[in-house]
């Protein structure tokens, strides 16, 4: 029997990419699923699929921006006691120049991938010091652990969470929660169609000459990490596609 079987697991962005996929991985392993994002559309008919495919797990959704502490509090209330959560919300806006990047791209970003992870983060933490279990598991990103150019904001707020994640595994040491962090690189999925605006031919050329991880990739680490027996915690993950150019030009060892 898997160890995923029955367990809860909150996935935050699961309307797209990783998250999406966390969620049929997970659905696979027999847990049930919180899902949460801001496109209801998406999350419905995640739901449907998935409860047709898997009729004996509990799907609950919640549209939520995370961005707004008070909607994160109220879904946490709605969706009850979490044993995996998985901090996948997140997005770039632009690749320019730090004198060119806009205050309202970088409020964005800041407010999505930072504290947006934290207030969810808030949420889920007392429950789980209150049942002594339970796994954090924020995907961060290679861009958290090497700053590149044109990326300043999204690589800070990647490197935030490489911050937060390590200062919450202190701070839980004492307990039997586990934290975890996954940092992929070059996944393609809709993030590089916002981070261009909608610009499919620009978000392509980013994967042009390498193949790129997807969705599946990352949510197989993720179900990797979340299924080890429970004095086990993998603390750290680096992911990036074989093809060693593209490994280079996004990740150089300083
Ligand atoms: P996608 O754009 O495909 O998915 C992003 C998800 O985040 C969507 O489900 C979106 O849902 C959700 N989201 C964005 N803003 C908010 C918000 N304010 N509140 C709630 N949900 C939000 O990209 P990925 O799957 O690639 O990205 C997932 C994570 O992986 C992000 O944290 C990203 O930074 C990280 N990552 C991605 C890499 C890549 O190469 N793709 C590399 C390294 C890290 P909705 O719009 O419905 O709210």
């Amino acid at each position: 029997m898997s160890r995923l079987q029955g367990k809860n697991v909150l996935i935050t962005g699961a309307s797209s990419g990783i998250g999406e996929a966390c969620a049929r991985h997970f659905a696979q392993a027999g847990s049930n699923l919180f899902l949460a994002a801001r496109r209801q559309d998406r999350l419905d008919a995640l739901k449907q699929e998935l409860e047709a495919k898997y009729p004996s797990i509990k799907i609950l959704t919640h549209v939520l921006d995370v961005r707004v502490k008070a909607n994160v509090n109220a879904a946490i209330d709605f969706f009850g006691d979490i044993d995996v959560l998985v901090n996948n919300a997140g997005l770039v806006i632009g690749l320019d120049k730090l004198e060119d990047i806009t205050e309202e791209a970088m409020d964005t970003m800041i407010d999505t991938n930072v504290k947006g992870l934290v207030y969810v983060t808030q949420a889920v933490i007392p429950g789980m010091r209150a049942r002594n279990k339970g796994h954090v598991i924020n995907i961060g990103s290679v861009a958290g652990q090497q700053a590149y150019g044109n990326g300043s904001i999204y690589c800070a707020t990647k490197a935030a969470v490489a911050s937060v994640t390590r200062a919450l595994m202190h701070e839980t040491v004492d307990t039997a929660i586990r934290v975890s962090e996954i940092n992929p690189g070059l996944v393609e999925t809709e993030f590089s169609v916002i981070r261009f605006r909608g610009d499919k031919d620009k978000a392509d050329s980013v994967y042009k000459g390498l193949v790129p991880l997807n969705g599946d990739d990352i949510a197989e680490t993720v179900i990797f990490v979340a299924g080890r027996p429970d004095h086990v915690n993998i603390a750290e993950m680096l992911v990036f596609p074989t093809n060693q150019a593209a490994a280079t030009t996004v990740y150089r060892k300083p």
